[in-house]
């Protein structure tokens, strides 16, 4: 038995360990079997161990695995290609994590700054953001939580309550450094928050207007996890810089930053690098990652079964006075519950989900979010919907007994 009396105290993980997997389903070193409803927090969406993940993987190791963006890497530059085409972007820096690919879209807002002669570029995030870990962009992250004993900040940011416009034209008038907006489609760790859904059509026509770049943090809702490829494709618009992580290595990491044409001529060569970053078997699994969402049709089945669960759920739990609000966009779906009213603590019905051989999670501490991969089907969509409800059913009964 190993222990983690040698791990760094950063998470207090659950007393559980997962020793093998297959698509939607975890074993643990029990052997219990478990359905993940979370997949890592959106990171396999193609499930556990794909087979034609696990091929590319093993193939791309047994060539090669690193050189140096010193040389040509052509794994890495047909990634970008692909991720041209999917996103109507024009270049790409290649990270190794998603905070590392929110740094490269904050030295490109504040290059883009400098051209202008804006001496302290600054750009707006927003309240109940969350955009990583590292010092700029826990900066840039709207939850005093994740800043708090890191003090100096980095500075640089405004920040805006999120889904509200005119709190955004107000910045514009008395505010000349912004250059740019940064921001999520859909805000995922601070509870699955869907904005108004012209919220980022009115954002792409301010950013317009005033000449700042338009910034999305698709970490999380990117790669087909809402029903499209980038969330941003509900809306008919582009954004000047995307980010991406999470799902798009399916588990070998891999960020990303992508620029329109504009936004990519800001950066020269000795402006940004990164050791790892765009390493051949990276970007092979990435390939492959965009590949199998293709082959197996898995945007629209993200679609699909996002809007299944979606309406099982509500039908479900809306009624009851505990659930306050259901909603998400496709394989993304938060469950807001009043604590209040609840007989345990939000986050105990992780633990209560994990005994019914259930992956689920907690965020903001009151909302029970769900991530499934987006390989999953109905009859599993079921399962959790089923488990789910009844999970928060009861724990809402026993709070009135
Ligand atoms: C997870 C996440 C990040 C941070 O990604 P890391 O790979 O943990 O650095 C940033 N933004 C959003 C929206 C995320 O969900």
């Amino acid at each position: 038995m190993t222990t983690n009396e040698h791990i760094m105290k950063t998470y207090a993980p659950l007393d559980i360990t997962f020793e093998h997997g297959e698509g939607v389903y975890l074993w643990d070193t029990d052997k219990q079997q478990y359905l993940d409803a979370l997949c890592g927090i959106a990171v396999c969406s193609l499930g556990h161990a794909h087979p034609a993940i696990t091929k590319t993987i093993c193939e791309q190791a047994a060539k090669l695995l690193h050189t140096s963006n010193l040389y040509q890497i052509d794994k890495q530059q047909h990634l970008a290609d692909q991720l041209c085409e999917i996103s109507g972007m024009s270049r790409v820096f290649f990270s190794n994590s998603g905070a590392e690919a929110n740094e490269a879209a904050i030295k490109i807002a504040r290059l883009y700054g400098h051209q202008q002669n804006i001496k302290n570029p600054s750009i707006i995030v927003m309240e109940n953001s969350f955009h990583g870990r590292t010092m700029a962009t826990l900066s840039a992250t709207g939850s005093r939580k994740v800043q708090a004993g890191f003090e100096p900040l980095v500075q640089g940011f405004v920040r805006a309550p999120y889904n509200d416009i005119q709190s955004i034209k107000n910045i514009a008038e008395n505010n000349n450094d912004v250059v740019a907006i940064l921001v999520e489609p859909i805000q995922g760790e601070s509870g699955v928050n869907v904005p108004d859904q012209d919220y980022l059509n009115q954002l792409r026509e301010i950013c317009d207007q005033q000449n700042w770049l338009l910034m999305l943090d698709e970490i999380q809702t990117g790669m087909g996890r809402t029903g499209q490829w980038f969330a941003f494709q509900h809306n008919n618009i582009q954004p000047d810089v995307m980010t991406l992580a999470k799902a798009l290595g399916n588990g070998v990491p891999i960020g990303a930053c992508l620029a329109n044409e504009k936004a990519s001529e800001i950066m020269h060569p000795g402006n940004h690098g990164s050791t790892f970053g765009g390493n051949p078997l990276a970007c092979a699994t990435a390939s492959t990652v965009i590949d199998t969402i293709k082959s197996e049709d898995l945007i629209s089945n993200a679609k699909k079964l996002g809007t299944y669960m979606l309406s099982g759920l509500t039908e479900r739990l809306s009624p009851l006075d505990g659930v306050r609000e259901i909603r998400g966009l496709g394989l993304m779906i938060g469950i807001e519950l009043d604590n209040d009213q609840l007989n345990h603590d939000c986050s105990e019905l992780v633990q209560l989900a994990l005994e019914q051989q259930l992956l689920i999670n907690v965020t903001a501490g009151n909302v029970i979010r769900l991530l499934p991969p987006l390989i999953i089907n109905q009859q599993q969509a079921d399962i959790i919907i089923n488990t789910v409800s009844e999970l928060v059913i009861s724990s809402l009964q026993k709070a009135v007994a």
